[in-house]
């Protein structure tokens, strides 16, 4: 779209929120040109300690940027590291080229790409997206220990000029976690989902980012400036005087609100009007946790207990369980832990080698379902959780139960591990409360029966949303579908939180919808008393709550639910929140 004799407009998808505008500085990451040669027999050691040394030097590098990181806070991306050296802690990889150089007698530098080509292929027929993602980080450690070995600093970042936008057709997640925020302006790529390790680091450490763009358009000697909008996705190319000084101005806004969001965050998450809400994080990584003071939160609404055996790819024991429970109880200091029972298979799929794979994962053995038929890995997880209330408030949520038959069979194995524990004298709290995550349409319609039997309740809308509307929540050409203010789930988010409160049950929200600003006067209307957000969101939505008129937004809720499209739905909140958060401008 050209608006201006030289301004184009580029429409994306923005994956990481936050303004910026500077000169394009294009990066291609294809591989640097691989040598190929024939190594003598006589010369096979010395190739071996080559490979050696270069593999050294690229954990090096990777724990020197994780300490980097880890002193800007940005722990999302810690995480990512952390897995990228986990695969130099794999010998998995190592061993391949190993053997590749005795039968082959080539140099490393071609044995290595072949070995993670074979991998691309065993990756790329892998139907779930997520995991489809993760093989960037395969990429990641070859072109780090590639850039070693040819010591022409594949990976070297520190050429990159200040204020520079990144261009490029995909980045690896240790690209953006080594730019510094001070230098990178912005990410535009071609490539790359918003579950993608580089978007989650570029996320993590504020800088914005846009995908699904043609970068061609940006790589011109003609294009001098640009605007990355990563609030709608939008690039602007040269842009014009007039759109430079409203950028320019949203830019200040966004930073004047960012300063704001500091500065109350030691204030309570209470409406305007004096109503307390509960403002909970979703964890994931135990090492969040102190952040849960820092930034006054109410407690963990969510731990997802099954990222424990994701990045070990085994069952923890229940000791190794134990320690983790007890060590995040105790951290909490009082303040209440919902762990959630392993929530695997959907996205969270287990690899080959377990033997769980399913066809369709999301219709499959999941969740409960999977716990209730292998109750020796149950068990063993609540007898943890049990041990882990004498170390403070712990709390156990069931993920997508379906009916009261599961609810009640899962509470009966509860009870028998409790009287086994209370039986050898264990030290445990005297009652521990169990939640039931309403996830599915069916659960949903049921919330009565599923409340009358539970302590408290959950709303996941990330699946709640997936199942009412049959929209696969990874698939990223999917987005227009995956419609949180569909007037079907707003009915059924409704009538879970009208039967809770009829049974004197509380109820939480723990999905993405929760951290979505423009959701958060509806949510409160609507009843709910409690959201769960990841870490990174708590500061804008309690922000927003404090905005809030606890009246008010039950007449909007009232109003959204008689409404029929979710467009119109859309239009209202957007209004409502530009006039409630003015300072968050979603439009320059
Ligand atoms: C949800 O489904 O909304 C939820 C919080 O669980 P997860 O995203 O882990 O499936
Ligand atoms: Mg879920």
């Amino acid at each position: 779209m050209k608006t201006a004799l030289n301004q184009e407009i580029l429409q994306g998808t923005g994956i990481s929120r936050g303004v910026a505008v500077g000169k394009p500085h294009f990066w291609d990451l294809k591989d640097a040109e691989v040598p190929s040669y024939a190594v003598e027999e006589s010369d096979l050691e010395r190739e071996r300690r080559r490979f050696k040394k270069s593999w050294a030097g690229a954990r090096d590098d990777l724990e020197r940027l994780k300490c980097q990181l880890e002193s800007e806070g940005a722990r999302d991306a810690v995480a990512i590291i952390e897995a990228q050296l986990q695969l130099l802690g794999d010998p998995l990889l190592y061993d391949a080229v190993g053997s590749a150089l005795e039968s082959e007698g080539r140099n490393v530098e071609v044995l290595l790409s072949d070995v993670v080509e074979r991998f691309r292929v065993r990756f790329e027929t892998m139907d779930d997206p997520y995991f489809r993602d993760r093989f960037q980080d395969l990429e990641d450690v070859k072109q780090r220990i590639l850039g070693h070995l040819l010591m022409d600093g594949v990976v070297n970042v520190s050429k990159i000029p200040e204020g520079a936008v990144i261009v490029a057709p995909l980045l690896a997640p240790s690209h953006t976690a080594a730019m510094q925020r001070h230098v990178v302006a912005a990410c535009v790529t071609e490539k790359g989902g918003v579950t993608s390790h580089a978007a989650i680091v570029a996320k993590a450490k504020g800088v914005p980012m846009v995908t699904g763009i043609d970068v061609s358009k940006l790589c011109g000697p003609e294009v001098s400036q640009v605007i990355v909008d990563g609030v709608t996705g939008r690039v602007i190319i040269n842009p014009s005087h007039d759109t430079l000084k409203k950028y320019r101005s949203m830019q200040r806004r966004l930073g004047v609100l960012q300063d704001l969001l500091l500065e109350q965050r030691e204030l309570p998450a209470e409406t305007h009007d004096g109503y307390r809400v509960r403002l909970c994080v979703n964890v994931e990584d135990i090492e969040e946790i102190d952040h849960v003071h820092e930034h006054c939160a109410s407690g963990v609404g969510l731990f997802r207990s099954e990222y424990l055996l994701l990045t070990n790819k085994k069952f923890p024991s229940e000791e190794q369980q134990y320690q983790v429970y007890s060590k995040l109880a105790e951290r909490l200091q009082g303040l209440p832990l919902v762990v959630r029972v392993f929530d695997v298979g959907g996205d969270k799929n287990l690899d080959e080698e377990s033997g769980w794979q399913d066809v369709n994962p999301y219709l499959s053995l999941r969740a409960i379902r999977f716990l209730l038929r292998e109750r020796d890995i149950f068990r063993t997880q609540v007898r943890a959780i049990l041990r882990a209330t004498a170390h403070g408030k712990v709390k156990i949520l069931l993920p997508m139960v379906s009916g009261v038959e599961e609810l009640r069979q899962a509470k009966e194995v509860i009870a028998e591990v409790r009287d086994d524990l209370i039986k050898k004298k264990e030290p445990i709290a005297d009652s521990i409360a169990v939640g039931t995550m309403i996830e599915l349409p069916s659960a949903a319609l049921i919330a009565d029966h599923l409340a009358a039997e539970s302590d408290f309740l959950s709303i996941g809308t990330n699946d709640l949303i997936q199942y009412a509307l049959a929209v696969d929540r990874t698939d990223h050409t999917m987005t227009g579908h995956y419609v949180p203010t569909h007037p079907g789930v707003l009915r059924l988010i409704s009538y879970i939180v009208s039967e809770a409160h009829k049974h004197k049950v509380p109820v939480s929200l723990c999905g993405e919808m929760a951290a979505d600003p423009r959701y958060t006067a509806l949510l409160l209307g609507l009843g709910v008393e409690e959201l769960s957000v990841a870490m990174r969101h708590v500061l804008l939505i309690k922000h927003v709550i404090r905005r809030v008129n606890i009246v008010e937004a039950r007449k909007l809720s009232q109003q959204v639910l008689a409404m029929d499209s979710h467009v119109a739905i859309d239009e209202l909140l957007a209004h409502h929140y530009s006039l409630l958060v003015p300072e968050d401008c979603l439009q320059p």
